[in-house]
């Protein structure tokens, strides 16, 4: 279990790696964490190692063994060390999710394809039939529109 854990987070991104997983009811918690040591400011792009502090973000993925997926993302925040610079503090970012988004692109990209030809309300009772995913027609809606 241990590996396949390993395995599907690494298939994700090379700069997270996975602590642990918890079942609760038809849900999987996935937890990983950053590797990574530095990033670059995103005003000035300087690169810093300063950590300003850590904190974890939640992002739906695609099911894992049947389970509804939430991938708990153990995340930093660093200081730009430029003192001139407009921005103080910066959270780090990941290819597999957009800024501040609560899904991964490839679970939009399946509810995409889900939605293909449905009504959103319809591909929301699909995905929550299914136990792909908790998302509401809304969500389908804005994805549908973002085509
Ligand atoms: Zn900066």
């Amino acid at each position: 279990m241990e590996d396949i854990m390993q395995e599907l987070i690494s298939s994700l991104s090379s700069d997270i790696e996975y602590t642990n997983y918890r079942v609760i009811g038809d849900k999987i918690e996935i937890h990983v964490r950053s590797k990574r040591i530095h990033a670059n400011c995103p005003v000035c792009g300087t690169q810093s190692s300063k950590l300003d502090t850590t904190y974890a973000r939640k992002v739906q993925d695609l099911p894992t063994l049947d389970k509804k997926t939430t991938l708990v993302v153990h995340m930093q925040s660093f200081k730009c060390i430029i003192p001139e610079c407009s921005r103080k503090a910066f959270a780090e970012e990941f290819d597999f999710v957009e800024p501040r988004a609560k899904r991964t692109k490839r679970l939009d990209k399946m509810i995409m394809g889900i939605s293909i030809g449905a009504s959103a309300v319809k591909a929301a009772e699909i995905m929550k039939a299914e136990g792909i995913a908790e998302v509401g027609k809304d969500t389908v809606l804005s994805l549908q529109k973002k085509k």
